[in-house]
């Protein structure tokens, strides 16, 4: 059996979001809510809208909605006879779920698989009244909220779930859904809540016990440890106070009575006002932080009003973010103590979860880095920091050492050995990682390669027989060594014959553009001849890859945007993701692209428009997206706004992108050259009706001051600017315009005002 048309019940929060995701994944499938009064399928309508929401698109373009059948429980429940997967997310009452079985289990037709989204309900109470063969097909499958973007997909097995259906969701969940499926055992809160929402609760409660404010608790509890900058009150504002106060309050009624957790779970009276004044967080404007006319706020914990929060300075944090936690650890200051605290509970809570969970920790880290995106797993933490030295701490400290723990000393949980990497499962036996056939997780293949080349900004390996070229500075952000890595890269792919080159990392985003801290060093030296020699640099080396006699293939996850997208923009065919945001944002900065990236946009215009002699359009077409720092928040419309090109393709398991590059490579179909003719552009009238236009949007007030300015430049380079029309420009013309538009406007005030509030606050200046 296959899975061909699936159904949906409840089209709340996740409902809407596994059916957005099946609609993704190019299958049919019904969602179907309670019926309402006046509109029976209003429940369901609204939640297709959540799907549509810009901010957070839940579906990858217009094209997935058709796919999506909405419905209600009274008029539509004979549509589910046919389908092969029916995924139950009502509200979490056990009472509504088994009627709902019950229904279920009268109409779908006998081998249908039914699966729970439940967070907390055990499968053993959910089909207790059930017929053994309802048993036999029934699991819970727990995606994480926002589905499309959380890569987790919990697959829990009851004891009488039948193998085969583990094996075909599993299968399922993984090609098509793109998840990255745990199997998990039916326990409490399974694995990604009950060690996360662990960590979380430690986080807060250690900040109200040390004092810490929210500022400092997040920068401790977020980047230094491989933690989303949210941190702990960010995250707690993210998700809702009141939310998380059920999530928490859920646990601890599902949880052993001997359980850590316990001890991490009590109410905190600051945070009960909070809720009960409708300071629940980003949905209400405010929690621990709110917005502000004047500027960013922060809650004063002890006071409980709101103070401003300016852009925190914490050395310690940043120092150990770029050299490791045990930093941190090591600190004697209220902020070490803090993250001992944190970390220690949390890294003992881990371990002594197995073997109740399960035999190994890859299940706990695969959980904690898919579902709350940690750059490493609590076990990985545990091998950085070392476990000796974690449990010598934990005795000083007279803390229990879990036996897991224990049995790990002097070796830790993970090694590689004969060029696999092994973890250490309980009791001791080593056993190399196995993934499903055609995942590659770059994080995993590298601890078993030496680089052939590497500098503080990007390394490159050769993976039989392919360079591939890893940036890996702070946010995979590009400076004059990134490049000069990959132009070595070139060369020897060139001198040795190797079969190509592809562009790839792990992180959680390819490449936020070109490092801004470099180009505020040139200026603030005024330096114009450096940033222009390394914006020549820059050029040279795209260039030269484009123009390449062998294949290159940019395989890039989560964002690639302005210089970072500039490099991919320059592959002869890119193997994204199927969420990766694609753009050239150096607009919102007071710069132009000058990369490459105005002349590819182009260029591509002009392809997608299939324009004859006439190229205005296409040159239009680039100014508005350059001019307003176009996004796009899918591959598909990426192609739309001639961002990527025809062979360019997506793959929808991020795990799955660096198997598919190394097919790419090897398939001639998807290498197509670029072709980059002189072309013969608009000039002068063109040139003018977009200043004109500029001028306009300004004084209707649609656009900043400075915007002209940049909008001007945009304009020069993609219409001629003050030249006769038909004036002709080569490639290389546009690539010298692009690095004169860029030099003029890092003399100007307001693009060094905007780069300064970039790397100071966090946010360009709106001037
Ligand atoms: P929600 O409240 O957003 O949506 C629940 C939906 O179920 C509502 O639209 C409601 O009208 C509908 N519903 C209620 N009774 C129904 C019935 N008898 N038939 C059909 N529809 C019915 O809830 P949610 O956050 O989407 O959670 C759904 C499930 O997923 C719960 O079991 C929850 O524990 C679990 N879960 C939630 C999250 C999360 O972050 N929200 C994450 C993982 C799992």
């Amino acid at each position: 059996m296959s899975i061909k048309k699936v159904a949906v019940i409840g089209a709340g929060t996740m409902g809407a979001g596994i059916a957005g995701q099946v609609a993704n994944a190019g299958i049919d499938v019904w969602l179907l809510d309670l019926p309402k009064e006046d509109e029976a399928n209003a429940l369901a309508q609204r939640g297709l809208e959540r799907l549509r929401n810009p901010n957070q698109p839940g579906l990858i373009s217009k094209a997935a909605e058709e796919h999506i059948h909405l419905g209600n429980t009274r008029d539509d429940f004979d549509r589910l006879t046919d389908c092969d997967w029916i995924a139950e997310a009502v509200v979490e009452r056990l009472d509504i779920k088994q009627d709902l079985y019950r229904r279920l289990d009268a109409v779908c037709k006998p081998d249908a698989i039914i699966t729970s989204n439940t967070s907390t309900i055990p499968i053993r109470l959910l089909v207790e009244d059930m017929p053994p063969a309802f048993r036999r097909r029934f699991a819970i499958t727990h995606f994480f909220n926002p589905v499309r973007f959380m890569r987790l997909l919990e697959l829990v097995r009851g004891e009488d779930t039948d193998p085969a259906v583990i094996d075909l969701l599993a299968d399922f969940c993984e090609q098509q859904l793109g998840k990255g499926v745990v199997p998990c055992l039916d326990t409490p809160g399974f694995l990604g809540n009950r060690v996360g929402v662990f960590a979380i609760q430690c986080a807060l409660h250690a900040a109200f016990e040390l004092g810490l404010t929210p500022l400092e608790a997040d920068a401790l509890f977020g980047r230094p440890m491989g933690i989303p900058k949210t941190g702990v009150f960010g995250l707690y504002d993210l998700i809702g106070i009141d939310l998380m106060s059920d999530v928490v309050q859920s646990l601890v009624s599902i949880l052993p009575e001997g359980d850590a957790f316990h001890a991490e779970a009590a109410k905190i009276p600051l945070m009960t006002q909070m809720i009960a004044a409708g300071r629940t967080g980003n949905k209400q404007g405010q929690g621990f932080y709110r917005d502000a006319d004047s500027g960013r706020q922060v809650l004063n914990l002890e006071s409980g009003e709101y103070q401003p929060a300016p852009r925190l300075n914490l050395p310690l944090a940043e120092h150990a973010e770029q050299e490791g936690v045990k930093l941190l650890l090591d600190d004697d200051s209220t902020h070490g103590r803090f993250a001992w605290r944190v970390l220690s509970r949390t890294l003992s809570y881990a371990a002594s979860l197995i073997p109740e969970v399960g035999e190994d920790p890859v299940a706990i880290d695969d959980a904690m880095k898919l579902g709350y995106n940690w750059i490493k797993g609590p076990f990985e933490l545990i091998d950085e920091i070392g476990v000796d030295y974690i449990i010598d701490r934990l005795e000083a400290d007279n803390m229990t050492i879990p036996p897991l723990l224990a049995e790990a000393a002097g070796s830790g949980f993970y090694r590689v050995r004969n060029g696999a990497l092994q973890a250490r499962h309980n009791g001791g036996t080593w056993l190399a990682i196995e993934r499903p056939t055609g995942v590659i997780r770059f994080t995993e293949k590298r601890q078993t390669m030496v680089p052939v080349s590497s500098n503080a900004s990007a390394s490159y390996y050769d993976l039989d027989g392919i360079a591939l070229v890893e940036f890996h500075s702070k946010a995979n952000a590009l400076d004059a060594e990134s490049m000069q890595l990959l132009a070595a890269a070139l060369d020897q792919v060139e001198s040795d014959g190797m079969r190509g080159l592809i562009l790839h990392n792990d992180a959680q985003h390819f490449s936020c553009g070109v490092n801004l801290q470099t180009v505020r060093n040139f200026f603030r030296r005024e330096d114009m001849t450096g940033l222009d020699r390394f914006l020549k640099d820059f050029q040279d080396t795209v260039q030269r890859m484009q123009h390449a006699r062998f294949p290159v293939v940019a395989a890039p996850v989560g964002m690639s945007i302005g210089g970072g997208f500039e490099v991919v923009l320059h592959a002869r065919q890119v193997v994204c993701h199927a969420n990766s945001v694609t753009g050239l944002v150096e607009s919102l900065v007071g710069l132009v692209p000058g990369g490459g990236g105005c002349k590819e946009t182009l260029y591509r215009w002009i392809e997608l428009l299939q324009c004859g002699d006439d190229i205005s359009e296409a040159c239009w077409k680039a100014f508005m997206n350059l001019g307003f720092g176009k996004t796009a928040s899918s591959p598909i419309i990426a192609k739309q706004q001639a961002m990527l090109r025809t062979n360019d393709r997506f793959v929808i398991n991020r795990d799955r992108i660096l198997g598919e590059a190394i097919k790419a490579i090897d398939d001639p179909a998807g290498q197509v050259e670029f072709v980059r003719p002189d072309l013969a552009l608009p000039g002068r009238p063109l040139f003018e009706a977009m200043v004109e236009w500029l001028e306009a949007a300004h004084s209707k007030g649609q656009i900043m001051p400075h915007d002209v300015k940049v909008g001007t430049e945009l304009a020069r380079i993609v219409s001629g600017g003050d030249t006769d029309p038909g004036s002709v420009c080569s490639e290389q013309g546009f690539y010298d315009a692009e690095r004169r538009s860029f030099l003029d406007l890092v003399t100007t005030k307001a693009t060094r005002a905007r780069i300064d509030g970039m790397l100071d606050a966090g946010a360009p200046v709106r001037n």
